[in-house]
């Protein structure tokens, strides 16, 4: 006998990954330079330098077993102690090691967290439009996900929806700004609202809503924008982090989840996320970039190149006469789809040689979503394409 359901999530690939699949393909028949695939999150700015310094210095003067022999469960302790100093630096936190669990990346903390804190009949909400694989997270724990739609003017948190779909069975809430696919940070005064909310809400059930906030993309922001340390206002908060986007790592498989002391619960969870972590069969996050992190976390990518590509796509596409959210963060634009069935426009567009992703699988219908986190000269040589496109719903 096989798992069904493992079988379905084999063979019902992401949309994501099909577009990625067919880009390939494409490209083989066309030439790649012919090809503009906007499909993937895969950042191309690279990591600043100080990354690949320090793993040609780390492979010349360290021991093979350091390097690359298991490290404790939760993480190498120095790596820990230098993750939570720069985060008490950066956000005047008082973070210990011991809150601290090193992950492969966004994709395990969250399913880890997820594994920790869920049973059959519990519910966690997203707001849509999400990244997809919440989903399979979710429901691979025998709990459920509750949609609750966006502000659909500015793609904040609608509070009138989300109070309608807190219920007692309503156990925690996914949150990830910047967001993928919308691009949007949400604002501190948001942050505050929705902190408010979910403290009301606890007392009212008599029992910890968590608060899970999904960061991959804490830093990549532009123009000066803020994006608020959520731990800083809701008391129970985990965070799952990733350093696939901010050092550009995403093979690599590093990140980690964060237990403040704060929570309810907490040591019971911490453990728990131990535990999960164990029965995911994770054993230990890689320990080479676990000792890169000891140097480099906190760095970023160069801010600007992404802001350049930014600010080209969405003036581009806005003059051709395309309705696009404003992206304050990550890397992608969220662009509304000129006819109602945005899957409809993403065939167009592949007529185009465009790889557009159509946003039905974040839970938003009748958006497509651009990863510009590709070349310059790509989205450049990208124009004339989207203007075809474009003349086609004039
Ligand atoms: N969460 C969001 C919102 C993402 O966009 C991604 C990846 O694109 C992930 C989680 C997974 O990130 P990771 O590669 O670190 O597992």
């Amino acid at each position: 006998m096989i798992n069904e359901k493992m079988k379905n999530y084999g063979n019902n690939r992401s949309v994501i990954r099909d577009l990625f699949e067919f880009g390939n393909q494409k490209k083989a028949e066309v030439g790649a330079e012919n090809v503009f695939d906007f499909s993937l999150g895969n950042p191309n700015v690279p990591a600043p330098k100080e990354v690949n310094e320090t793993i040609k210095e780390l492979i010349d003067t360290k021991d093979d077993i350091y390097l690359h022999g298991y490290t404790s469960a939760q993480g190498d302790a120095k790596c820990r102690e230098a993750i939570v100093k720069d985060l008490n630096r950066r956000f005047a936190t008082s973070f210990r090691k011991e809150n601290l669990y090193i992950t492969c990346g966004a994709a395990a903390s969250l399913k880890i967290i997820l594994t920790a804190l869920y049973a059959e009949g519990d519910e966690v909400i997203v707001f849509t439009p999400y990244f997809p694989e919440y989903k399979v997270f979710v429901e691979t724990t025998g709990a459920k996900v509750v949609e609750v739609a966006s502000d659909p003017s500015s793609f904040q948190i609608d509070f009138n929806l989300l109070e309608k779909a807190l219920n007692p069975n309503t156990k925690s809430l996914i949150v990830n700004s910047p967001n993928n696919p919308s691009g949007v940070v949400y604002t501190e005064e948001n942050i505050q609202k929705l902190a408010a909310l979910l403290e009301k809400k606890q007392e009212e059930y008599g029992h910890p809503i968590y608060l899970i906030t999904d960061e991959p993309y804490r830093e990549l922001v532009y123009d000066g924008i803020k994006v608020p340390f959520v731990t800083k206002y809701y008391r129970n908060t985990v965070v799952c982090y990733s350093y696939s986007k901010s050092l550009a790592l995403p093979g690599e498989r590093i990140g980690y989840v964060l237990v403040p002391d704060e929570i309810d619960d907490s040591k019971d969870i911490y453990a728990a996320v131990c535990g999960a972590g164990r029965a995911l069969g994770y054993v230990c996050a890689p320990s080479m970039m676990q000792h890169v992190l000891e140097r480099c976390t906190g760095l970023v990518s160069d801010l600007n190149e992404y802001k350049e590509k930014r600010d080209l796509i969405y003036r581009a596409l806005t003059d051709m006469g395309f309705t696009c959210i404003h992206p304050d963060g990550a890397f992608y634009l969220f662009v509304r789809s000129p006819i109602a069935d945005a899957n409809a426009f993403s065939e167009k567009a592949k007529e185009f040689n465009l790889l557009l992703v159509p946003a039905d699988s974040f839970g938003t219908p009748g958006f497509v979503r651009i990863a510009y986190c590709v070349s310059t000269d790509m989205i450049k040589r990208s124009l004339p394409a989207f203007e075809k496109l474009a003349a086609c719903y004039k």
